[in-house]
């Protein structure tokens, strides 16, 4: 030890004689506090559900043991709780690849929740899915209403899986009940009177493939715009009904469907007569055939540098 002295020793002369004063470093960048910027807000926007497809000793091992990961693990015990996995503060790697809206990967930016369920299994019958304990929707109904409260998450960002990766995510699938979250004033909903009203329109004429998609992406989805009903439009499809008309979720465009896409992506809530065709001035069609992709509706300001 002591024959290190004479080196220290030697080192400091030198910074002296260079004439760097290193007499106290500085801890660190000088920095004031007292400003504050109006532009901020908080860096968890999303809220991400999902099913974890396994029972719960494997799901804790996986997502413990493995790189996914989620916020938390809600278990399907008798008395449902929540594993807290990682800190609301840190990323977990929940979501994958996936957007909504203008925004690319969800997990920067979201909170994951894992619900333990099995998801579905294949029969001759097709896919038959596990419901959720209402016990398990009881508590997510908690933890929302608190994660909604701590960082003021509008309802529109309260989505599956599937929403976000709606080509490649079942979960959490047709039987989640996502009407039980409206109801508790978490997610948007389609009101049902203004839905009817529009319904018999649609019926009588059904809007083509490419209105579906410019809707559907308007609503967030990522989906192609090309006008024909290919396998990945269909499966947007498929996402949407299974959470907006879980009774009938097939990806076939039909006039229910036209009329939820309708009621959702009409901002303001009209009592009055719906959607009267339109008494087009000479610019209408124009603007009604650009390309209406969610750039307008997601919010719109302070999202570029
Ligand atoms: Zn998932």
């Amino acid at each position: 030890m002591s024959k290190l002295l004479p080196l220290v020793a030697l080192s400091a002369a030198v910074s002296l004689l260079s004439g760097c004063a290193t007499v106290a470093p500085p801890a660190g960048p000088r920095i004031d506090t007292s400003l504050s910027s109006r532009g901020q807000s908080e860096r968890i926007k999303y809220i991400i559900l999902h099913y974890t497809v396994s029972d719960l000793p494997r799901s804790i091992k996986i997502l413990t043991q493995q790189d996914v990961s989620a916020h938390y693990l809600l278990t399907d015990t008798d008395q449902p709780f929540f594993y807290a996995l990682v800190d609301e503060a840190r990323q977990s790697n929940h979501a994958g690849l996936s957007s909504w809206k203008i925004y690319n990967q969800l997990n920067a930016a979201s909170i994951g929740i894992e619900i333990v369920n099995p998801g579905f299994t294949e029969t001759p019958q097709g896919r038959v899915y596990a419901p959720f304990k209402q016990a398990q929707i009881d508590q997510l109904i908690l933890l929302l209403k608190q994660l909604v409260a701590r960082y003021n998450i509008k309802p529109e960002n309260i989505l599956g899986h599937n929403d976000i990766a709606p080509q490649r995510k079942q979960d959490p699938g047709p039987l989640f009940p996502w009407k039980q979250l409206a109801d508790a004033g978490l997610v948007a909903w389609p009101e049902p009177s203004r839905v009817a009203a529009r319904l018999p329109i649609y019926t009588e004429q059904l809007p083509d493939v490419a209105w579906f998609q410019r809707k559907l992406a308007q609503v967030g989805y990522a989906t192609p715009q090309t006008g024909e009903l290919d396998l990945a439009t269909r499966n947007v499809l498929v996402v949407f009904q299974s959470k907006y008309r879980q009774s009938l979720y097939d990806g076939t465009p039909d006039a229910e469907t036209a009329a939820l896409l309708d009621v959702l992506t009409s901002p303001v809530p009209q009592l009055a007569p719906p959607a009267v065709p339109m008494p087009a001035p000479v610019p209408l069609p124009l603007a009604a055939s650009t390309p209406a992709l969610p750039r307008s509706t997601a919010s719109p300001r302070h999202d570029h540098p």
